[in-house]
């Protein structure tokens, strides 16, 4: 399609001005000079077009032409997302290496999706039948693990004329469908631009959670399905291995999980690690349910701006078809630094700290993307998509733009701390700093599956722990010897809770994962032996006694039993109980 060709006026980096764009339009990709870069207007006064480019500017001159595609930046949504690596415009890796070797050459034009595959196309549609956007068609077996739904596109609806079982690509009709209009020829790709949420019809309180089996997040920090979540990530915190552990176990159908350009090899790091996971519950690679999107260090900083809004439009095209999605971005201050750059060159009047002010906008609508949504179509279906975002303030200090813009948003704070790391407590969330917003919209779900007791067990080794932070001040200051038996014991389960229940080694077979069920009977261990201990106290037990007690070392050990062995608590249990009525006489 050949539209507006204008002239370059100015390069200052990845921003180029051209002229005799009028009859351009804001957010048009264009395509700049004979390199044929890919770019996209991001302002446009007059014909005078600002052009964020998404690859390397260098040698690139005034004079140069710049051609309009008349098309806003776009994804191609279908069968072979699953298991792609893509960068931040949604270029198959893969395939531009094969195109240029490991530096990734310029003007590289690559397909997101193969035009060549064939993909077995089941329909579930019969012809006859009113269709209206987002009612199933049919299905692409894509993977052993992924049913990828073939839906009706957006802003289409009427009768089905004709719909065919068997191998198609991509681009081949699949069906035709009758509208006011006339017919229409369905393919299983459709094309959606990045900028604009996907529609649908209801957004929905989030109110289950998104169990990831790990104890401080479940119990303490929970997040919903559909909720929005940051974490920040000082360097050795273990932000690396809290995603991993998020990817690997979180009961999300589908991760999509967006690099922006971190220091240049943990790019290279997600991409050699992520592939090499294998997905507990399947037993398959963890790829086979995963989109990567990758920037790596040698691509532009204007490409990370482009990543997320990528990301996110692939995250709801699967929510769409009624899968749970988490999307994790990694990190939003890295992509926040894009921003501030592309915005100091087009010498907008800074915000704080460089950042132009529509910084705290612009994360606002990336995180208002997530929800739980009943979805287009007409059979009323639920899908969701849980935002978590890293952010990596320089030097730890949250004070600064980024993650205060952040944390208006979010809804769960998941602080990871560089001194919990030092000491090897892991995963370093700090339960001091950390919160959930959700914890109490979620009471009634944990109240159903778990019981009454469990919200009053959280509570109660939530409060535990903050007394004995408190108690610790006073230790420092005037010595163990100041606490009372009572105060002694708080701080022995306190020690209990961070150690036996919070710490969790993600790299322990039984321990990496553990159900809201066996956290439920830790937790009430820990708590039990607590009750009889202040019991105890009562009948004027000495607390050295009470804390020497072997059964203490049992509870410590209870987090490596396997979860098709629940009994053994029981036996603990009974074990505690004994003890006491022993030590009481
Ligand atoms: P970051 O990405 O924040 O720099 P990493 O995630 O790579 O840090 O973690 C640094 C190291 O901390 C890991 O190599 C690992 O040894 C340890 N670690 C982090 N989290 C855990 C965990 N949950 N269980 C056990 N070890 C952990």
């Amino acid at each position: 399609m050949k539209e507006a060709v204008g002239k370059i006026v100015k390069v200052s980096g990845p921003l180029i001005v051209a002229e005799g764009m009028a009859s351009s339009k804001m957010f048009d990709v264009v395509r700049v000079s004979k390199e044929n870069l890919i770019g996209e207007i991001i302002e446009l006064r007059g014909d005078r077009a600002s052009i964020q480019v998404y690859e390397e500017t260098g040698g690139i001159g005034p004079g140069e032409p710049v051609e309009s595609t008349g098309e806003p930046l776009s994804v191609e949504l279908g069968p072979g997302l699953i298991e792609s690596i893509y960068d931040g415009i949604q270029r198959p890796l893969e395939i531009i290496k094969q195109a240029s070797g490991d530096r990734i050459g310029r003007g590289i034009v690559a397909k997101a999706l193969n035009r060549e595959k064939k993909w077995k196309f089941n329909p579930t549609a019969k012809v006859g039948q009113k269709v209206v956007s987002g009612d199933e068609l049919g299905f692409v077996q894509e993977n052993k693990v992924i049913r990828h739904k073939i839906m009706v596109p957006i802003g289409l609806k009427g009768e089905i004329e004709s719909i065919e079982k068997g191998e198609f690509t991509v681009e081949e009709t699949v069906a035709t469908i009758k509208t006011d209009e006339g017919s229409v020829k369905v393919t299983m790709m459709q094309k959606y631009p990045v900028r604009k949420s996907r529609p649908y019809l209801e957004k929905l309180p989030p109110n289950t959670p998104m169990v990831t089996g790990q104890r401080v997040i479940d119990t303490f920090f929970p997040i919903a399905k559909g909720g929005v979540a940051c974490v920040p990530g000082p360097f050795g915190s273990g932000k690396t291995v809290v995603q991993h552990q998020l990817a690997k176990w979180a009961d999300a159908d589908i991760i999509v999980y967006v690099g922006c350009g971190e220091r240049g090899n943990e790019m290279t790091d997600v991409l050699n690690e992520f592939p090499r996971l294998h997905d507990p519950k399947t037993g398959e690679a963890l790829m086979k349910r995963t989109v990567l999107i990758a920037n790596t260090s040698d691509m532009p900083v204007a490409a990370r701006e482009a990543s997320i809004y990528t990301g996110i439009t692939i995250a709801e095209y699967f929510r769409d078809m009624g899968y749970n999605v988490a999307i994790m971005a990694d990190s939003t201050s890295r992509w926040a630094e894009a921003l501030r750059e592309m915005s100091g060159r087009l010498e907008e009047m800074p915000g704080e700290e460089g950042y132009p002010a529509y910084l705290s906008s612009r994360l606002a609508e990336f995180y208002e993307r997530a929800g739980v949504v009943k979805v287009l179509g007409s059979t009323g279906i639920v899908g969701s998509v849980t935002a978590i975002g890293a952010v990596s303030p320089p030097g730890g200090d949250l004070s600064e733009p980024v993650s205060q813009a952040t944390l208006r948003i979010v809804k769960v704070f998941w602080g990871l701390s560089a001194a919990l790391a030092y000491r090897r407590h892991f995963p370093a969330v700090d339960w001091l700093k950390s919160y959930s917003l959700y914890t109490e919209k979620l009471g009634s779900w944990y109240t159903e599956e778990l019981g009454q007791e469990w919200n009053g067990l959280r509570t109660m080794g939530m409060r535990l722990l903050q007394e004995e932070s408190s108690l610790e001040e006073i230790v420092r200051l005037v010595g163990m010897d100041a606490l009372g038996d009572r105060e002694r014991l708080v701080m022995e389960t306190a020690k209990s809770l961070r150690e036996d229940y919070l710490h969790q080694n993600a790299f322990h077979e039984v321990d990496t994962y553990a159900s809201l069920k066996k956290q439920l009977r830790m937790l009430k261990l820990i708590l039990f032996f607590h009750d009889q201990g202040l019991n105890a106290l009562n009948h004027n037990v000495e607390i050295n006694e009470i804390i020497s007690l072997p059964v203490v070392e049992r509870i410590g050990r209870s987090k490596y039993i396997t979860e098709d062995n629940m009994k053994a608590f029981d036996e603990i249990e009974h074990e505690i109980k004994r003890a006491f009525t022993e030590l009481i006489g």
